[in-house]
């Protein structure tokens, strides 16, 4: 693969995904965004994130005629039975609103003690070529909701999710988040997969119609 030619399309529009995503991206590929080719997604209709992000990923694909890449996360709480998951977004309803998401989710844990707080992010990302080929993988990282809002850097329930070292991850530096959270340990997994992807998106720009 030369690099320097292929652009990647980053279907999110959620502005902490796609610093964190743009960051991951090998440096030779030129990457957009949703905003840059004027695109918007349809509404979410999967019940599992891998489902959501390949259809995110092929509509933005077939939309386009560009190799794309999307996303698609949560949070799991055991003592909620898996909930947000899917609908971490809009948890505490319409329009998304992440400070209301995560006063909700500490109000509904507020009698249980730290220990009966675990909980997992979880990312499925998917790499789709316009000729219709999808690859897709995912990674977690655990660890529980804390009591209350510490740190601010990182995006969503970052400031509640407390990391085994005592830090919540809203506490990490950005490289540090990067190297191991759920969002880079399904990039690791998949990023092997891009120049298949771009192979081929270029044999079918340059087969004979
Ligand atoms: P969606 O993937 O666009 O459906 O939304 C994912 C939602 O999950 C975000 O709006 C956040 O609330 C949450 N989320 C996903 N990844 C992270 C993360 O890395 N940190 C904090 N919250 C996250």
């Amino acid at each position: 693969m030369s690099a320097s030619t292929h652009t990647l399309l980053v279907a999110t529009s959620n502005p902490g995904k796609i610093r964190e995503l743009r960051a991951m991206i090998p440096d030779g590929v030129r990457v957009v965004s949703l905003a840059e080719v004027g695109l918007g997604l349809p509404p979410e209709t999967g019940s599992s994130f891998g489902e959501i992000a390949e259809q995110k990923a092929q509509f933005a694909a077939a939309a386009t005629g560009m190799v794309a890449l999307a996303d698609d996360s949560g949070l799991e709480v055991e003592a909620l039975g898996g909930e947000p998951g899917v609908r971490s977004a809009r948890y505490a309803g319409e329009p998304p609103d992440e400070a209301r998401n995560r006063k909700l989710l500490l109000d509904q844990l507020a009698a249980r003690p730290l220990s009966e707080r675990g909980a997992r992010f979880v990312c499925a990302v998917t790499i789709a070529s316009p000729s219709g080929l999808v690859w897709t993988s995912e990674g977690e990282l655990r660890g529980t909701i804390f009591d209350r809002e510490r740190g601010t850097g990182g995006f969503g329930y970052d400031s509640v999710f407390l990391l085994p070292d005592g830090r919540t991850v809203a506490e990490l530096l950005d490289e540090e988040k990067n190297t191991m959270s759920h969002r880079a340990n399904a990039m690791a997994r998949l990023l092997p997969k891009l120049p298949a992807a771009f192979r081929a998106h270029d044999s079918a720009v340059s087969a004979p119609q």
